[in-house]
């Protein structure tokens, strides 16, 4: 049969962790998979050159994950439609604001037997409708395969290969066993499951919950009102699930994607660290998110703001106290102990 050949787009801290397990199984799956990976690049200059200069000569991404090395054959490109020339397989993993862009970008140029899988941890909130980003990347690129991969897969860690699951959810079995060889390894073990609604919602709702839980944390609140966070997120996110998308599997929650995936955001995440700096500097969350993360992005903040703006003229906020109160603090001057006000 045919290879697959595949483009993965994004070159952040996940992106390239992505990249390493990417540049691997493709060699390990020789029969699947062409050798050479193209990874698009949102280029900048890194210490005066390209940073797809320095990641083709140096087989390193230093600016977004500094000190892993990637397989020689995973090829950067700045050109976006160039990259994914004649690939047969996507792998979206950008965050979440910039994913319409590319995809406006891409629209056009994608053949409609191309399969793709959605690494974003976001949603895509319109006034009107809240939609995944799978079902948003099938419906731009008019392609129907799209599946999902989510998990408590913090990148760095993912990229030392030190031990941990995730989660695609595909609704096609075929799709899901073709990403399922891209994806697992030993220390990267993966499961399928058809749910893939509940796999991306788990991955954007719990970066809200995190930023709850680096408040707390900011407050020196301590492990026990942390757990209680989290459990009252993972109600809220279960409730969001039933109220505007018919209900996400139960079993799902159980998943890396589900309450693994929020204990390691709520310890180990980006989320969390900015929160945590917020609640005890005071300054403006994107300010922080400039000085402590060097380029990388957040995307619970963003979430809770984008939420917000749906809940908003439905009337509905104290249906989801815990995501209003977040947005509330961060974007309204709203005290920090109303996180456990709710
Ligand atoms: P990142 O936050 O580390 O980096 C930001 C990326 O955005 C960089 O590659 C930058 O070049 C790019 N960028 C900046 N401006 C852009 C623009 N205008 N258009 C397109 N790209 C632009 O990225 P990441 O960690 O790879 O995150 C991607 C997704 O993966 C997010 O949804 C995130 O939640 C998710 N994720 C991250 C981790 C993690 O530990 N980092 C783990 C799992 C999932
Ligand atoms: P942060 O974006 O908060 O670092 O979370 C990473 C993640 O999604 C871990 O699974």
């Amino acid at each position: 049969r045919q290879k697959e050949r595949v483009c993965i787009i994004g070159s952040g801290n996940w992106g390239s962790s992505v990249a390493k397990i990417i540049g691997e199984n493709v060699q390990k799956h020789a029969d699947m998979f062409e050798p050479i990976v193209n990874q698009w690049v949102f280029e900048e200059q890194y210490q005066g050159r390209p940073l797809t200069e320095v990641i083709n000569t140096t087989h390193e991404n230093p600016k977004y994950l500094p000190g892993i090395r990637l397989a020689d054959t995973i090829h950067a490109e700045p050109d976006l439609i160039k990259a994914c020339q004649d690939c047969t397989v996507l792998v979206f993993v950008l965050p979440h604001q910039f994913v319409r862009g590319v995809c406006d970008d891409l629209a056009g140029s994608i053949k409609p037997s191309v399969k793709a899988i959605s690494l974003v941890k976001g949603l895509e909130i319109k006034p009107d409708r809240i939609t995944l980003f799978s079902e948003e990347i099938g419906r731009r690129l008019q392609i129907d395969q799209v599946a999902a991969l989510s998990g408590a897969n913090i990148a760095d860690e993912v990229a030392r290969e030190n031990f941990c699951e995730s989660t695609i959810g595909s609704r096609s079995e075929a799709a899901g066993q073709l990403f399922y060889h891209l994806f697992d390894t030993p220390y990267f073990r993966v499961n399928v499951i058809p749910d893939y609604v509940g796999v991306e919602l788990c991955g954007a709702l719990k970066n809200v919950v995190a930023m709850a839980a680096g408040i707390s944390d900011g407050l020196d609140y301590g492990s026990n009102t942390k757990a209680a966070l989290i459990r009252l997120g993972l109600m809220e996110m279960r409730k969001f699930g039933q109220t505007f998308f018919g209900g996400v599997e139960d079993a799902t929650f159980f998943e890396s994607c589900g309450v693994a995936d929020l204990i390691t955001t709520c310890s180990g995440g980006r989320n969390r660290k900015v929160a945590e700096a917020f609640a005890r500097t005071g300054k403006p969350i994107d300010v922080l998110e400039k000085e402590l993360l060097n380029g990388q992005k957040l995307q619970g903040s963003l979430t809770a703001v984008e939420i917000h703006h749906f809940l908003a003229p439905r009337g509905m906020t104290k249906e989801f106290p815990l995501f209003d109160t977040v947005y509330r603090i961060i974007y309204e001057g709203a005290p920090l102990d109303t996180v456990v006000k709710l």
